[in-house]
């Protein structure tokens, strides 16, 4: 019974078989021949053998049952239509085999054109082609010269040597240049070269080359180059091409024949129009191989007028088919066009918007399609400055594209002076091994930022990232060494005042100044371009798809940010509240030493005394952030990270000490520093004294930010605005945890808040996955869940965030374990699961419990989607990614079917 199903199993289709919608089966080249057959356009007759033969060749090493016998079928029924046979003497049948998968991969794999001829059949060619020998020898040579490379791995170089001395010994550097005799005897040194290689003669009968030509397509699929190129665009593996075998067409037959692509819009900017180039008298892989320069496609009307005219009918009517931008691919065979390839066309990020908005204007498709057009990634790229890179600049380093643009800049080491040339008003790029939260005023005043560690979560590239400035990471070429104030990279030092540029969205580093342009998106986002009046499509593609996504989305967008700046910018860009506002830093600058004393307390009273210094001060920093956002959530978080983190190194804190010992100095505050930094030392501070664990181990700590928190809210509610605080704990595992915060913070809430009207929520992040698994227990105590997804992947994998990527994620990635780094975007399968699970139990428990994201994959678009199918309220990222969260969650509504609208 499976033998028979096998037997009958189809895997050949006529190209008047299929259509655009079979692309897994078909490839998308054998599917698109198929539509344009079916319009009746001229496309030369031929078949397509399915990508399930082939992924059954790839399983098993061999052709699977029946195909043999369904291409001899479809051979027989290609020669009657056209009323020749493959390899016939007289009058042959010419045929080439073709690679095409479902998802194009330009270069990657194989080709075999003029399949068909041999020592007889290249006469009878010439005969049919008006007696041209040359021609006749000219495709037989090329026969070999593919077929032995591509099918018999006879090394090309052999057939480029014998080409140039053939050429040589005529005196020429042309091609052109050789006649039939020249060529005749380079088919016969072609011929020597295979059978060196090989062990054998050029195979004259045609069925064993087209089944061998077929077999090498298949097996190119598993070419190393395919292989890497499937890995980078995450192709999966198990798909397969499919393999065309389609009627030769010649464009090389004289001055009436030729041969060109087209696009039907600008691929670059959109703009409408017909883009080409076109090449008289020669064949598609001569324009590839830029033998000889082609002539812009408008020139064809001058010689032939009739062929451009049916040319620019096609591609009209393929546009309004496709309602897409199409590319295609075309011959002239002695005045006749024929097609030979169409698809709808690759782009630029900005053509894809100024097209999607274009077809709709032209009635062609409407918001919801030009919405799903377009994506996130696409508007990233758009609103970050890019540098001009049509100089001579060659990169020096590549790390990591951790936070995208474009920046160049004079080479810093410390923060300081980051700071200090920031302020004479030069651009500066801040360099160091990796970053920690001492460097932020630097990371603050730097243009960009270059480090020689760490993978896209580490601290440089998170911050950078919040702040929308360009950081490379983890450029393990350079070598940085901060004392002596100069890095290294290939040979070549870099010392403090050089310039160096920094590219975040390539992870490319350039030496010297790369000129850079900036963003006109996001000059309309910032409020300063007008998109009614501005003469600029892209500007007015963005704006209405932006509104069209905007009034689509459910989820909601908010913000990661803690300074009013960033808080005023994340409005701009559409925030509708604040998802984290992170209070680490404000302990940092000239609050270390009240944190110092904090940690270091040794009597209650010392210890209240740095609290009640550090009060006012955050106050005032809430106080700011809730003026910014004006009556919109703002959700903060308590303090998390490890203490140390406040601290001195404690190695060089243990030198300083032996240091003034030895010279007999008093160091009484220096040793008890040491004595505290000891106490505090963890092996794994990240899984250490954070979060929670900080507020129920300090005493006051989590009770001063609370009141401080609430003190703003009514301080601003009392001058005439509003506030809509969020408490939000870190790093609960336990329900037990968060009830023990909340019962003070209750208590504190109600004292300070009176009769204001202010409204304090108290909730938590789900970001230890005990809590993920426990939701429903700790949903009891919380009024909402903020899904801390950074530290949820990092504890749900046990991978450390700060070292994996740059360790050995490309191992990972290499292996095929996962296709992108799980900090990048969420592993629905595990820790996805866990978001899952806690928003269903947390829900179950507490019904209208509010539910949101905050960890860094609330900006990442497939992510965005992953969020909005799982129900949450609303995601948070950086301010930059706010408007791709928008996109993506509009899209995500688009893509899941709904007609959604808030
Ligand atoms: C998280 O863990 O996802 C999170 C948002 O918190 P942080 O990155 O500050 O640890
Ligand atoms: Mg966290």
């Amino acid at each position: 019974m499976a033998a028979q199903e096998t037997v009958d199993h189809k895997y050949v289709y006529d190209f008047s078989e299929g259509n655009k919608e079979l692309k897994e089966l078909l490839g998308g080249k054998g599917a698109n021949l198929a539509e344009m057959t079916n319009l009746g356009l001229p496309v030369p007759p031929g078949f397509t053998i399915t990508t399930e033969a082939c992924q059954a060749y790839l399983a098993t090493g061999r052709e699977p049952d029946g195909l043999a016998g369904q291409i001899e079928a479809h051979l027989e029924s290609l020669e009657r239509a056209m009323g020749k046979r493959l390899g016939d003497p007289q009058d042959p049948l010419l045929v080439s085999v073709r690679s095409g998968a479902k998802f194009s991969m330009p270069g990657m794999m194989e080709t075999v054109l003029n399949v068909g001829l041999n020592d007889q059949s290249v006469e009878g060619l010439a005969a049919q082609a008006g007696n041209n020998e040359r021609f006749a020898w000219d495709s037989y040579r090329r026969l070999i010269q593919m077929f032995g490379k591509t099918v018999c791995e006879v090394p090309g170089e052999e057939f480029e040597h014998a080409l140039d001395e053939a050429k040589h010994a005529k005196g020429t550097h042309n091609d052109l240049d050789l006649d039939a005799d020249d060529l005749r005897g380079l088919v016969d040194a072609y011929k020597k070269i295979f059978l060196k290689h090989t062990g054998r003669e050029f195979p004259q009968q045609p069925r064993e080359q087209l089944d061998l030509a077929i077999r090498a397509v298949f097996e190119s699929w598993n070419a190393e180059r395919a292989v890497l190129y499937r890995r980078q665009e995450r192709i999966p593996a198990e798909l397969g091409t499919a393999v065309n075998v389609v009627t030769m067409v010649f464009g090389n037959l004289g001055p009436d024949s030729g041969t060109g692509v087209a696009f039907t819009r600008d691929p670059a900017s959109g703009a409408q129009g017909i883009y080409g180039d076109y090449l008289a008298n020669a064949q598609g892989e001569d324009v590839v191989a830029g033998i000889r320069n082609t002539v812009p496609l408008q020139e064809l009307e001058q010689l032939d007028k009739a062929s451009y005219d049916e040319l620019l009918g096609i591609m009209a009517r393929l546009e309004e088919h496709y309602k897409d931008l199409c590319d295609i691919e075309f011959t002239i065979e002695r005045g006749k066009l024929w097609m030979l390839q169409t698809r709808v066309g690759k782009r630029t990020a900005a053509a894809a918007f100024v097209i999607a908005g274009q077809l709709v204007d032209e009635g062609l498709i409407d918001l919801d399609e030009a919405l799903h057009r377009v994506n996130g990634a696409q508007l990233a790229q758009l609103m970050f400055p890019r540098f001009q890179l049509d100089h001579e600049f060659q990169p020096v380093a590549t790390g990591i594209g951790a936070s995208p643009g474009a920046a160049s800049g004079t080479v810093v080491f410390t923060s300081a002076r980051a700071v200090e040339l920031a302020a004479e008003g030069k651009s500066v790029i801040l360099v160091r091994r990796e970053t920690n939260p001492d460097d932020l005023n630097g990371m603050i005043a730097a243009k960009g930022i270059l480090t020689s560690r760490g993978g896209k979560t580490s601290h440089a590239a998170v911050v950078a990232r919040g702040m929308g400035k360009t950081c490379v990471s983890g450029a393990d070429e350079i070598e940085v060494n901060v004392p002596a104030k100069r890095f290294t990279v290939a040979g070549q030092t870099v010392a403090e005042g050089d310039v160096v540029s920094i590219d975040g969205t390539t992870g490319k580093v350039y030496l010297g100044e790369v000129p850079v342009m900036p963003s006109e998106v996001v000059q309309y986002f910032e409020g300063s371009l007008d998109p009614e009046h501005v003469d600029n499509a892209l500007v007015r593609a963005v704006h209405r798809i932006m509104t069209h996504a905007d009034g689509k989305r459910r989820l909601a967008v908010r913000t990661n940010a803690d300074t009013g700046a960033d808080a005023a910018r994340a409005r701009r860009f559409g925030a509708e509240g604040i998802g984290l506002c992170r209070t680490e830093h404000m302990f940092l600058g000239d609050r270390r030493e009240l944190v110092e004393r904090l940690i270091l307390a040794r009597a209650p009273g010392e210890r209240e005394a740095a609290l009640a210094a550090l009060l006012p001060l955050q106050r005032a920093d809430f106080e700011e952030i809730f003026r910014e956002m004006d009556g919109l959530p703002v959700t903060v978080r308590l303090i998390d990270p490890p203490l140390h983190e406040f601290l001195p190194p404690l190695e060089q804190l243990a030198v300083n000490v032996a240091v003034a010992q030895e010279r007999g100095e008093d160091v009484a505050k220096e040793e008890a520093l040491l004595a505290a930094v000891r106490r505090m030392h963890e092996e794994n501070p990240m899984l250490g004294l954070r979060g929670v664990r900080l507020g129920l181990v300090i005493p006051g700590l989590f009770a001063m930010q609370v009141r401080a928190i609430a003190e703003a809210a009514v301080s601003c509610a009392r001058g005439g605005g509003a506030a809509k605080p969020e408490i939000m704990v870190p790093l609960v595992g336990a329900v037990q945890e968060l009830e023990t915060v909340r019962a003070e913070a209750e208590k504190i809430i109600a004292e300070v808040v009176g009769d204001s009207g202010v409204e304090v929520l108290i909730g938590t992040m789900i970001e230890v996955p005990r809590a993920a698994l426990t939701a429903g227990q700790i949903a009891e105590a919380a009024e909402f869940f903020s899904f801390g997804t950074n530290d949820l992947t990092q504890m749900g994998w046990g991978f450390s965030r700060d070292d994996v990527e740059g360790a050995f994620f490309w191992r990972y990635l290499e292996l095929g374990i996962f296709g992108i780094s799980p900090f990048e975007s969420i592993d629905r399968d595990g820790v996805g699961r866990l978001v899952r699970i806690a928003a269903e139990e947390g829900r179950a428990a507490r019904p209208g419990l509010k539910l949101g994201v905050c960890g860094e994959h609330g900006g990442d678009p497939d992510s965005v989607h992953f969020f909005h199918e799982v129900g949450l309220d609303y995601v948070s990222c950086s301010p930059f990614r706010v408007p791709v969260a928008r996109l993506e969650a509009g899209r995500a509504v688009v893509e899941t079917g709904g007609s959604d609208s808030r």
